[in-house]
């Protein structure tokens, strides 16, 4: 779609050309301008697959500080994250780790030093053949400029599916599914001494919660919960 020069001046404006990371990532957008995943019109900005309109429209939620879910798990929502997971829509990653840095950038205060995405056992993981989670977490890292640690936690045990399961069925089904990776992974950690665990979607909290609890054994002084969505 044709973008006028004026339009592209006024977003090399808006950039913020900080590092040789923003500037690749503002000549990626200019030469491959974003398009709305929705409805096909001209991206809002360099880094959002979203128009003006259908950004609006999201439904945001008004949730903040240390626990984050960017939306609500409702339509248009839902339908991207099912994509992503289930579909390999692997594009769906990036306007939902954007949105994800939105809403932190608006909320969050005083922001991690380290990203941590929930992790996949290894037998999902072959199964899916990517870790969602830390693919919206890499687009949230690129958009926040805070490094992303994807293997710096490993899921120990193979959880079945939370969807079937009650509240109290959920916490008791994730207890000791997490551990940290290593020494280095550590270290990692503990250097940064505040992280925040980041998930496609929150439903429970049990999850992130009990990798919140592995964290915080370990050493790490504050741990934030970041989602891009809720189940409300
Ligand atoms: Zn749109």
């Amino acid at each position: 779609m044709f973008r006028s020069p004026e339009v592209i001046v006024n977003q090399w404006r808006r950039f913020r050309l900080t590092s040789p990371r923003a500037i690749s990532r503002l000549l990626a957008a200019t030469l491959f301008p974003p398009r709305c995943c929705l409805c096909g019109f001209e991206g809002a900005s360099l880094d959002l697959d979203l128009c003006d309109f259908c950004h609006a429209d999201l439904p945001w939620t008004d949730s903040g500080g240390a626990e984050n879910a960017a939306l609500r798990y409702e339509p248009p929502v839902d339908q991207l994250i099912r994509e992503l997971k289930y579909q390999g829509v692997i594009s769906n990653a990036r306007v939902l780790g954007v949105l994800l840095a939105q809403r932190v950038r608006e909320r969050a205060a005083p922001l991690p030093g380290l990203l941590v995405p929930v992790p996949l056992h290894p037998a999902r993981l072959r199964e899916r053949g990517f870790n969602q989670a830390a693919a919206i977490a890499r687009h949230a890292s690129r958009m926040l400029e805070i490094p992303v640690a994807p293997r710096a936690v490993r899921r120990v045990r193979d959880t079945p599916s939370q969807t079937t399961l009650d509240v109290s069925q959920r916490h008791q089904n994730v207890r000791g599914a997490f551990a940290v990776s290593g020494e280095r992974p550590l270290c990692r950690l503990l250097n940064a001494g505040h992280v925040a665990i980041v998930d496609d979607v929150m439903t429970t909290g049990s999850t992130l919660q009990e990798l919140r609890e592995v964290l915080l054994s370990a050493g790490v002084s504050r741990v934030d919960l970041w989602a891009v969505a809720r189940v409300s």
